[in-house]
C-alpha cells in the first residue's frame, strides 16, 4: 500500500515576508461565500446544539461572520430559532439527507433562509448525492447550498458536481470528535484543505474541525480555505446554548459532539455509533471578546505576510514544514523552568 504523508496545523508555519502594512485596520478579512453573500470575517459558527442557536447566529453576524442554526430539533423549533435571529441577516440553517430533510429545507427557504447546510458526518455518500440533486431541483440557485463533511479532493469535486456551492472540509479533527479512534478513518484537516485547494470547480472551502487558535485559522486560509468553521473556540460563551454549570467554584458550559452519547440521547433518545464526546469547557463570557481576539490574530497574521486581503494572502503565502523541535520552540516555553506570573 502506498501511504501518503499528511500535515496537521502544528506541522507547518507560514514564512514571514516583507510588509508595508502600518495598521491592521488596513487589512480586509472579507470573504465571499457566494456572489450575493459576503462576510467581513471568514468565520462560520458550527451547526451544533451547544454552539449555534439564535443568539450565537445573531452575534456572529454582527461580528462579520455567519452562524448556522443546528438541525437537532423539530422543523418548528428550528424555524423559531431562525426567526429569533432577525430577518435582516443572511440566515443559515442545517438539514440532514434523510427523514424530514426536504420538508425542513422547504420550510426554511420559505421562511427566508439564505444558506442551507447539508450537515452529515460522511458527506461523500450516495445519500448526499441524492439530497443535493433533490435540493437543486427544488430550489435551483435560490439558495446557497453548503455541504459536508469531506476529507479528499475526489469527494470535494463530487459534491461540487452534485450541486454544493461551498463544502465543509475536515473529517475526524474536531476537538470533541472520536471518529478517528472509533473508526480509524479521517485525515488531518489542514491536509484535506491543501488537497481540496487544487480543485478546479470554484466551490468555496470551509475548513472545519480542529482549529484551536487564530494561528490555525491563518494557516487554514493560507492553505486555501475561504472560511473556517468553529465549534470549540466559540463554545462556553454567553451566546452558546446551555446553562452555566459550577464545579468546585469554577464556571463551565457544556460543549459536546453531535455524535456523543449525551447529544444523541438529547435529540433522538437513543445512541447508535458514538463518535463524539461531551465536555464541560470553561465559561468565557461574551463571544464578541473571543472573536475580536481571533480577528486581531488573523489581521496580524496577514500583515506578517505583507498582505491586505485573504485572496492576496492565499496567492503569496508560503508554508514550511517544521520538525518536532520546531513545534516545541513554537509553543511558549519559558515555563519549563519559570512559573506563570
Ligand atoms: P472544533 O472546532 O474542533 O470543536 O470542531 C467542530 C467540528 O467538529 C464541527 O463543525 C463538526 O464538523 C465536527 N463535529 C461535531 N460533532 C461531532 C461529533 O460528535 N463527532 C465528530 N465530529 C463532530
Amino acid at each position: 500500500m502506498n501511504i501518503k504523508k499528511c500535515l496537521s496545523f502544528e506541522d507547518v508555519l507560514i514564512v514571514p515576508k516583507f510588509s508595508e502594512i502600518t495598521s491592521r485596520q488596513n487589512i480586509s478579512l472579507s470573504s465571499d461565500l457566494s456572489s450575493d453573500i459576503t462576510c467581513n470575517l471568514p468565520i462560520i459558527s458550527s451547526p451544533m446544539d451547544t454552539v449555534t442557536e439564535s443568539s450565537m447566529a445573531a452575534a456572529i453576524h454582527d461580528l462579520g461572520g455567519l452562524g448556522v442554526i443546528h438541525r437537532y430539533n423539530t422543523v418548528e423549533e428550528q424555524l423559531e430559532l431562525l426567526r429569533a435571529v432577525g430577518r435582516s441577516y443572511n440566515t443559515a440553517a442545517a438539514i440532514g439527507v434523510s427523514g424530514d430533510y426536504l420538508e425542513r429545507a422547504i420550510s426554511l427557504v420559505n421562511d427566508g433562509v439564505k444558506v442551507l447546510c447539508v450537515d452529515i458526518a460522511h458527506g461523500h455518500h450516495a445519500l448526499m448525492r441524492h439530497a443535493l440533486g433533490v435540493l437543486k431541483n427544488t430550489f435551483g440557485t435560490r439558495v446557497h447550498i453548503m455541504a459536508g463533511n469531506v476529507a479528499t479532493l475526489e469527494a470535494f469535486n463530487d459534491l461540487s458536481d452534485w450541486g454544493a456551492d461551498s463544502i465543509r472540509v475536515g473529517i475526524g479533527g474536531g476537538s470533541i470528535c472520536s471518529t478517528r479512534i472509533q473508526t480509524g478513518h479521517g485525515m488531518p484537516t489542514l491536509q484535506s484543505v491543501i488537497d481540496c485547494s487544487f480543485s478546479d470547480r470554484g466551490t468555496k472551502i470551509i475548513a472545519d474541525g480542529g482549529i484551536k487558535t487564530s494561528g490555525d485559522i491563518v494557516k487554514a486560509l493560507a492553505a486555501g480555505a475561504d472560511f473556517v468553521m468553529l465549534g470549540s473556540l466559540l463554545s462556553g460563551t454567553d451566546e452558546s446554548p446551555g446553562a452555566k454549570i459550577e464545579r468546585n467554584g469554577l464556571i463551565y458550559k457544556e460543549y459536546r459532539g453531535m455524535a456523543s452519547t449525551r447529544a444523541q440521547i438529547g435529540w433522538r433518545g437513543k445512541v447508535s455509533s458514538r463518535e463524539g464526546v461531551s465536555a464541560l469547557v470553561p465559561y468565557k463570557g461574551g463571544v464578541a471578546n473571543v472573536v475580536k481576539n481571533l480577528d486581531a490574530g488573523i489581521r496580524s497574521g496577514l500583515s506578517y505576510s505583507g498582505c491586505t486581503s485573504i485572496l492576496e494572502f492565499q496567492a503569496k503565502s508560503e508554508m514550511i514544514f517544521q520538525t518536532s523541535a520546531g513545534v516545541s520552540e513554537s509553543h511558549t516555553h519559558v515555563f519549563s523552568s519559570g512559573i506563570k506570573f
